[in-house]
């Protein structure tokens, strides 16, 4: 079953909305094992709005279009979708008593405009929008299905999930896919494309793919098979053969993001902890906070930026400064021992380093991001040379630097 998404509206085209519901859609539709095959992205001209629907339908055996549904005249999906199945517009009396009802649940009057959202291509039937006005419709096309839903993600999203996704299963033909995340810190993405490079060749099933952010590489292995355990099993020996070729480097397994798996581990072992960050800014309490229920684990961080901030705030000895600089590893370790006492932490991490781009030295070069760990019964600090590759990206990778510390700890945290 080969299905596209097909995203309208101007503004996606003038840069100032980013096409979030293409990779909703894309994302869901796979999970029900479609094979996604093509995202396009048109504005709301007649002419290109339809060639972009009419070729969608012509390739592909479903299609899920999004956005142009509203009262206003720039919003032009229903006329030309009419116009592609060669059907006029008739107006769908039940979905216009949908309209009105909904107007009457918010307590508002119910301008003239919002009759067009009622009318529907003629052989289309309505997909009631539950938390909006402007009902969607499916509609065949050049033997394709085409389902058209609002643009506004909250819409959208509820109508894929109540009308789209029921209806493609119906259909069959479908191929459950699999997906099995690996994460992996440490080699550039070229080096471990090298590494993988038997395993990537167009075709293979599974597919296995590298994307990169911030540092942090995720190898994604996709299986398709007739039946769930069929894909899980193909995904399961490729995890099994990648992993030797991994080595060190691979940090985790699954869909669960690097602050999360940190956070399970600190709460399962009832531990607490607390953040002394000086180049990263607060970046390593902020990702934890991202998680729910970090309360359980963290207890507070301190962003000490200047000399002045390490001595006052962590209890830094000035001596350490001027003897060794503020991006040492003596530094690092007495930032974590002061805020692991400060917060009364069971575990305290430190970073201190050159983020850039100014600030380097021979000795020290942009990148150079020392880190301590404190615990109880000591501490321990190391250093680690971070590509130059701009401010955001030393900084990302410092915190991945850190999650790989915690997540690799020995003793357990
Ligand atoms: P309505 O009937 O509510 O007006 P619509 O079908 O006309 O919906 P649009 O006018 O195209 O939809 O978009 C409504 C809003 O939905 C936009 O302002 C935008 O914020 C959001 N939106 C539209 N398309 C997308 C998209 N592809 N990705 C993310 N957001 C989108
Ligand atoms: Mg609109």
């Amino acid at each position: 079953m080969i299905a596209e998404v097909v995203a309208i509206g101007d503004e996606l085209l003038h840069g100032s909305l980013l096409d979030s519901n293409s990779s909703h859609i894309a994302g869901e539709l796979e999970r029900i094992g479609c094979v996604v095959g093509r995202f396009t992205v048109v504005g709301d001209e007649p002419d290109d709005l339809r060639a972009a629907l009419a070729d969608a339908c012509r390739r592909a055996d479903v299609v899920v279009a999004t956005g142009g549904l509203g009262p206003t005249l720039d919003d032009r999906t229903r006329d030309v979708a009419a116009a592609l199945g060669g059907q006029p517009l008739r107006f769908d009396e039940r979905s216009w008593q949908q309209i009105l009802a909904w107007f009457e649940r918010h307590g508002r009057s119910v301008p003239a405009s919002n009759r067009r959202q009622a009318e529907l291509p003629a052989a289309a039937s309505a997909l009631p929008n539950a938390v909006g006005t402007a009902p969607g419709f499916r509609l065949t096309v050049h033997d394709a299905e085409l389902f058209v839903l609002p643009g506004v993600p909250r819409e959208m999203a509820v109508m894929l999930r109540d009308h789209v996704l029921p209806a493609v299963t119906a259909l069959g033909g479908l191929t459950p896919t699999v997906q099995h995340c690996l994460r992996v810190l440490g080699p550039s993405e070229a080096l471990l494309g090298e590494r993988l490079g038997d395993y990537m060749h167009p075709g293979r099933n599974p597919a296995v793919g590298v994307t990169a952010a911030g540092g942090l590489l995720t190898v994604r292995i996709v299986a398709r098979s007739a039946s769930v355990a069929g894909a899980r099993a193909l995904c399961a020996e490729t995890a099994a053969e990648l992993r030797p070729l991994l080595g060190d480097w691979l940090l985790a397994e699954g869909d669960a993001e690097l602050p999360e798996l940190v956070l399970d581990r600190l709460r399962q072992s009832g531990t607490t902890i607390a953040f002394a960050e000086s180049c990263t800014g607060g970046l390593c309490a902020a990702r934890l906070t991202d998680v729910a229920g970090s309360s359980a684990a963290l207890l507070g961080g301190v962003v000490a930026y200047s000399n002045a901030a390490k001595e006052r705030l962590l209890g830094v000895p000035r001596r350490l400064l001027d003897q060794h600089g503020a991006v040492s590893e003596p530094v690092a370790q007495a930032m974590a021992t002061g805020g692991r006492d400060r917060f009364g932490a069971d575990l305290a991490v430190a970073t201190t380093g050159i983020a850039g781009p100014g600030g380097g030295s021979a000795h020290k070069p942009v990148g150079t991001v020392c880190f301590a760990l404190a615990r109880d019964g000591g501490s321990k600090a190391w250093t680690v040379q971070i590509p130059a590759l701009g401010r955001a990206f030393v900084r990302d990778r410092a915190v991945f630097e850190v999650w790989r510390a915690l997540l690799t700890e020995p003793k357990g945290v």
